[in-house]
């Protein structure tokens, strides 16, 4: 490891690798540590559906910047990075869902995102082992599907080809101006970069970052059975904590916090492997990584219900991990006005493989004095710190 560097990123999950190739293609010597090894962490838990967002302004402009990256990306990303230009179908399961289907289509027509309707009949021939009798589909056709943990790695590997360094088991203690301390070391830079996803808070403690747990469980291989990436249209709700399987909401135990509702919607994905990932739930439970089988049983009758060819589907492997939450559902990137040279890019929830590649692009413009492509007014870390709104 030299000595002489700009900028130390303080995580290797997918948002820490995104931004040292983006600062090291900017010019800057940079060093990546990580207090495990890179890719691991939400990173390796993850779907790895890359997926162009309507839940805000804001939201949609980082996700759509980051699906046109992760296009011109597409024909470089080596074999184990499962790129699959899949697309996605959102599911209008009853008739009264098609009005709001059709809103999100026009949505993201007016922003030139292609999006198409599908009616009932079209669906079932996009997906013929889906439910017979779903209302109708808005199919995405330029999202996509990759493998997040080997993305991760990728990133990093073209990262070092152009001068970064990665420490993998190097756990940092303490962030301070132009400094890093762990393990009995201290590393110095002008620039810290705290990438630590859900832990981010532990060395910058007044970010309002929480773990929210997620499960996921895959199946044996069944080549061609689903296409694309198929979710319920009432996806978001289930995001915000609104709504749980329809209609119905459990609270957290003893909490009356809506966001501590647990919520499971229906998400599948087509793996390249043949196998189906089958998602999703969203609990506020600490950093508690035991499965919980009473809510896979809910996240598998919700798949059922939609693919009830399930019914005869081989689980292979199931398993927790923790999104990384913020109040607004918006990522931290930007400066952290309490520390000099501390910047943040944390905070990404169930949207960070999707959003790290605009992300780091959004914090090597700021870094460098850039014009950004994207206003970056709304992720400004400055925003949860009282009396600093107006500090991008
Ligand atoms: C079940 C589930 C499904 C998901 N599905 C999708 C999806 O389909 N599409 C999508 O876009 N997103 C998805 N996400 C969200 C996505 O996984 C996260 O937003 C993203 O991985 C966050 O990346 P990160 O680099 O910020 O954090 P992480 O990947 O958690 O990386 C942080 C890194 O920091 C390191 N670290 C932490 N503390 C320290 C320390 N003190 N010192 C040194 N290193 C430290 C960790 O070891 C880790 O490697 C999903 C998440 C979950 C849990």
């Amino acid at each position: 490891v030299s000595l002489a560097r700009d900028a130390i990123v303080v995580g290797a999950g997918i948002v820490g690798a995104a931004c040292a190739i983006e600062l090291a293609r900017s010019g800057l010597r940079v060093l990546v540590v990580d207090g495990s090894f890179a890719g691991g962490g939400a990173t390796a838990a993850a779907m790895g559906h890359l997926v162009v967002m309507d839940d805000s302004e804001a939201q949609f402009a980082l996700t759509a910047c980051s699906l046109r990256r992760w296009r011109e990306l597409a024909a470089e990303l080596p074999g184990d990075c499962e790129d699959d230009a899949c697309g996605t179908l959102w599911l209008a399961a009853a008739e009264a869902e098609m009005p709001r289907l059709r809103t999100k289509a026009a949505y993201y027509q007016r922003r030139g995102v292609a999006a198409e309707v599908l009616d009932g009949r079209q669906l079932a021939a996009a997906e013929p082992w889906l439910r017979r009798g779903l209302a109708g589909a808005l199919l995405v056709p330029a999202d996509r599907v990759i493998y997040p943990p080997n993305a991760a790695r990728f990133l990093l590997a073209r990262a070092a080809d152009l001068g970064a360094e990665l420490r993998q088991g190097f756990a940092v203690s303490r962030l301070a101006a132009g400094a890093v301390e762990g393990q009995g070391e201290r590393l110095t830079a002008p620039l810290v970069i705290n990438a630590a996803g859900a832990a981010a808070p532990a060395l910058t403690p007044r970010l309002p970052i929480v773990p929210r747990r997620g499960q996921l469980v895959i199946t044996d291989r069944y080549p061609g059975l689903v296409r694309h990436q198929l979710i319920e249209l009432g996806y978001l709700d289930s995001a915000h904590g609104r709504r749980v399987e329809g209609a119905t909401v459990t609270a957290g135990p003893g909490s009356k916090d809506v966001a501590a509702e647990t919520s499971v919607a229906f998400n599948v994905q087509p793996r390249a492997t043949g196998q189906l990932l089958i998602g999703s739930s969203r609990e506020l439970a600490g950093w508690d990584s035991a499965f919980d089988p009473r809510l896979a049983a809910r996240m598998i009758g919700r798949a059922l219900d939609f693919l009830p060819c399930l019914a005869g589907a081989a689980v292979l492997r199931t398993w927790t991990g923790f999104r990384p939450a913020t109040p607004d559902n918006l990522p931290l990137i930007g400066p952290w006005p309490e520390v000099p040279g501390l910047w943040i890019a944390a905070g990404h929830e169930g949207l960070g493989i999707t959003t790290s590649l605009a992300t780091a692009r959004l914090l090597a413009d700021l870094v460098t004095g850039r014009q950004p492509e994207i206003d970056p007014a709304p992720y400004a870390p400055s925003r949860v710190l009282p009396g600093r709104e107006a500090t991008a």
